[in-house]
Order: C-alpha cells, then structure tokens, then sequence
C-alpha cells in the first residue's frame, strides 16, 4: 500500500492516488468541457444559463462581455506553458491549465502531445491516460488546480452534478450514505468513502434489500398492533 497524495488515505501500489480521488478527478475530466459549454453561453449573452445540466441559473442584467467569464476562457498560450510547478499568479484560463497538464503527460509517456480536438481540449487526453495521472508525483498538484477550476466555473454557471441517493445501506459502515454523482463511475459512501461499480451495487441491494423490507414491515406492523390495543 501506498499514500493518496490529495487525502492521505491508503492507494494501491504503484499509484500515488486512492480510488475515490480518482474518481473525482475522472468525474471532471468530464464535466469540464460540458460546462465550458455553458461558460461560453454566459459569456455570450451576459447572462447566466437558463437552465443548467439540472442547475437551476438566475437571470442576469445584461452585460457586454463578463470579464470573469472571460478570464477563465481566455485562450491557451500558442506553445506549452509549463505551469506544473504552480508559480503563476492570478487566475488561470481553463485551457491553459488542462494545456499544461497535458503537456506534462505527454512528456511523462515520451511523446508528442496530439492533436487535440477544440471542443474538448485536452481533458478528454488526460481523462485517457488518467491511470498514468493516478501514478504521478504531481496528481496532487493537478487536482488542486481542477478543484480550484471547477469551482470557478461552478459559480459562474450555477451548475453542480446531481448526486442521486441510492436507498439501500453501505455495506462497509452500514450508513444510509450512499449514491451515484454525475460523471463519476462509481457508487461512494459519503459516510466511510467506499467505492463500489454499479453492478456491484445492484448486487448488493438485493441481497439485503428484501430483508430490510420485512424488518420495516414488522416494525409498522407491531406500531399498528401498539396503536390498536
Ligand atoms: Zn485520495
Ligand atoms: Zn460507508
């Protein structure tokens, strides 16, 4: 076993992250370019977005341009900035920050950064090789700039990933903890921090759902039959 070098929890040899972390950073790999999208609706028309991916937004006087917007869409630099060692002040572009990441991946893996598609610059590269991200020295630094990324942009746009809570009880701390966020693989307890697939789950519910019904119909049963005497 090693350490999780963002939450100090335990991570399976040879990676430098725990699972949960990863799985946070994959879950906005994908969220970022969707809400990119969104940024440049604010940017455009001034106004926060209607209607988010399941976020409620707040109309807006209407601007020329929000300078907060533009800030974080703001182009890359043409050639690689390596900004990996975390010394730029000041805000950075969303582009610019997956740019230097990835200009630091593919330099780790001993090629050429490719060709990347403008719509999802760069995430979509690092979300691929995330299993090399999960064993690099600089994870932690890399996830505090998405967290920090994230979080601006979240702000901007009102929208958040829905977390849908799933009703049967973690199978680790027996919590009524668990659920599914958007764009991230797994289902986590929010009490003890257990992972588990989908398919994992599903198995899981039933094999213990069908028991915690009969206790919970016993219970009321036995309440009516209290109430009743
Ligand atoms: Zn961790
Ligand atoms: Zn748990």
């Amino acid at each position: 076993m090693s350490t999780c070098l963002i939450c100090t929890h335990s991570a399976d040899q040879p990676r430098t992250a725990c699972a949960r972390c990863g799985d946070r950073l994959r879950g906005w790999l994908a969220e970022i370019p969707r809400q990119v999208v969104l940024l440049r609706a604010s940017l455009e028309l001034g106004v926060r977005p209607a209607q988010g991916y399941g976020g409620a937004g707040r109309a807006h006087a209407p601007l020329p341009v929000r300078a907060d917007v533009l800030t974080l869409l703001g182009p890359a630099a043409p050639g690689p900035v390596r900004d990996t060692a975390g010394d730029q002040d000041g805000p950075a572009p969303v582009h610019a920050i997956l740019h230097a990441w990835a200009d630091q991946l593919a330099d780790d893996l001993g090629h050429n950064l490719p060709p990347i598609n403008p719509r999802a610059p760069y995430a979509a590269y690092l979300a691929r090789h995330l299993d090399h991200v999960l064993r690099a020295s600089w994870v932690a630094l890399l996830h505090a700039e998405l967290a920090d990324v994230v979080r601006r942009i979240r702000a901007i746009t009102s929208t958040e990933p829905r977390r849908r809570h799933l009703d049967a009880p973690c199978p680790s701390c027996a919590c009524f903890g668990l659920g599914l966020t958007d764009w991230q693989r797994y289902v986590d307890c929010s009490a003890c921090g257990r992972l588990l697939t989908p398919e994992e789950y599903a198995e899981h519910r039933a094999a213990v759902m069908p028991g915690l019904a009969r206790i919970g119909i016993l219970l009321a049963a036995a309440q009516h039959t209290r109430e009743a005497s």
